[in-house]
């Protein structure tokens, strides 16, 4: 078994799997790249494809001796129009345009939407968004049966485009039929964490969470304005939250991105809640080997303003360079990270600990890590919660998760600057300390000399009870006489 060495960064990388990454060979380069991550997209594709994919993931898991984290996203109630009997057909500006019930195939006048609900929703005035926000439609007036509105943007419209309607709270199920099906799947496929589409309301993530029922982590992924203005609530209940800023960027303006983005972060991190950034990050290496200069300088924004993940969707997806991709974001976090002024940035936000042990022993750690300039944090964790109050804080050394629980392990993986290792528990203070001077060394974080610091919770093995910060000394001579 090969052990690859931790990352060279402390961000994670979250790549996006789909026809120009599916096969086993692609999946490990994109692993041996940089992805920390992948991401199954339940949008696309069936079943069988998907459990191929898992299949691959765990397999390269076992060969190189590292967990990998897998997240399936479920589609959510995103909305769609039906099917044109000719494919595709173009809407003029200032014309009339009819959504409505009759699933038979669309024309220049009419098409199919299929959602009942939404027809409740809708108001004269009411603004819809077809194919990502490229065409505009204004409601004039609307029945339960009809919908019938004024072109304001025209172009062409062809079979089951996206729908966005940002004015209004749908009153649609945080989880549709297909999403419950989809989701029953995840969980028997051992999803690590399950993310959830067009969240408008904290009642959306608990609905969720209610039916994950502890068997994987969620993500909520924040693209509603709605979202936006209840994102306190969400983050109670969320196990993490990403800015997907496709769908987030058609239901509000594109300059309002950048702050919603920055508060997003800013407040996932105060609530000691993973981050993530998604969305046309490299996008233009869909077809260039090279992204442009502003892209780079969107991916190091989000790595300067602390997020714990990048995301990359069809770059590693769909497009022609994916490994390429992986690579690019690996360089450009490794770069910025480097940057001296990387540490004081990150830490532009006030992250305050809880009133806990766990949280003040992990912001003790911190501090003591800069103060000794210790080389590295190992953490024993049962639940992973000491391993995420711990990243909260940002340290500026690496940190090494230690669990029994291989769930607990692959968790991490969205978790920033966390690099988890699945191993057998400890029974004894002496053993914890040999135990994390041992893998310390074993993992490269740490070499003779060096002093890292070593959290756990007394007794040993209950989940919850981080109570001892142990500082200790490494001789170099811990591996001797151990495999
Ligand atoms: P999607 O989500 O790729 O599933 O649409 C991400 C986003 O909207 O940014
Ligand atoms: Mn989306």
């Amino acid at each position: 078994m090969i052990q690859i060495a931790p990352r060279a960064r402390k961000v994670r990388v979250l790549a996006t799997l789909g026809p120009a990454s599916s096969s086993p060979e692609m999946i490990r380069k994109l692993f041996m790249a940089g992805a920390d991550a992948f991401r199954i997209n339940m949008s696309h594709g069936g079943h069988a494809d998907k459990a191929a994919l898992v299949q691959a993931i765990r397999q390269i898991e076992k060969e190189l001796g590292r967990v990998t984290t897998i997240l399936f996203d479920l589609q959510g109630p995103k909305l769609r129009v039906g099917t044109f009997a000719s494919g595709v057909v173009q809407l003029v500006k200032g014309e009339r345009f009819v959504l409505d019930r009759d699933p038979e195939p669309g024309d220049a006048v009419r098409v199919n939407l299929p959602h009942r609900e939404i027809y409740e929703a809708l108001q004269a005035g009411t603004r819809l968004l077809l194919d990502d926000g490229k065409l505009v439609l204004r409601v004039l007036s609307v029945t339960a049966e009809r919908i019938e509105t004024l072109v304001e943007v025209g172009g062409a419209l062809s079979n089951r485009k996206g729908v966005n309607v940002p004015d209004v709270v749908v009153p649609l199920p945080a989880l549709t039929e297909k999403d419950r099906a989809d989701l029953a799947f995840a969980l028997e496929q051992g999803a690590d964490w399950i993310a959830l589409s067009f969240v408008q309301r904290p009642e959306d993530v608990a609905e969720a969470r209610r039916l994950i029922g502890g068997k994987a982590a969620l993500l909520a992924k924040i693209e509603k304005p709605a979202a936006v203005e209840r994102l306190e609530g969400i983050l109670e209940l969320a196990d993490a939250v990403m800015v997907a800023r496709g769908d987030l960027g058609v239901e509000c303006p594109p300059e309002k991105l950048p702050p919603v983005q920055k508060n997003i972060i800013e407040m996932a991190r105060r609530m000691g809640r993973p981050v993530g950034v998604a969305t046309q990050m490299i996008e233009s290496m869909i077809l260039a080997p090279t992204p442009t200069r502003a892209e780079v300088s969107d991916v190091a924004t989000a790595i300067y303003d602390g997020a714990d993940a990048v995301m990359l969707s069809a770059e590693s997806a769909a497009g022609s360079w994916p490994e390429e991709s992986v690579a690019m974001m690996d360089r450009i976090a490794i770069s910025v990270e480097a940057d001296p002024s990387y540490g004081a940035r990150i830490h532009f936000t006030e992250t305050r600990p809880d009133a806990t042990t766990a949280d003040a022993l992990s912001e003790a750690a911190s501090n003591i890590a800069r103060t000794v300039s210790a080389a590295a944090i190992i953490c024993f964790t049962m639940s992973g919660s000491t391993a995420r109050r711990i990243a909260r804080e940002r340290p500026s050394v690496p940190l090494l998760v230690l669990t029994p629980k291989l769930a607990t392990a692959r968790r991490t993986g969205l978790l920033w600057g966390s690099h988890a290792v699945h191993t057998r528990d400890v029974d004894s203070f002496e053993e914890m300390v040999g135990k994390a001077k041992r893998m310390a060394l074993r993992h490269n974080i740490a070499k003779a000399g060096d002093r890292i610091i070593v959290m756990a919770g007394v007794p040993f093995g209950t989940p919850g009870s981080t109570n001892v910060l142990h500082v200790v000394r490494l001789t170099g001579t811990e591996l001797k006489g151990r495999r």
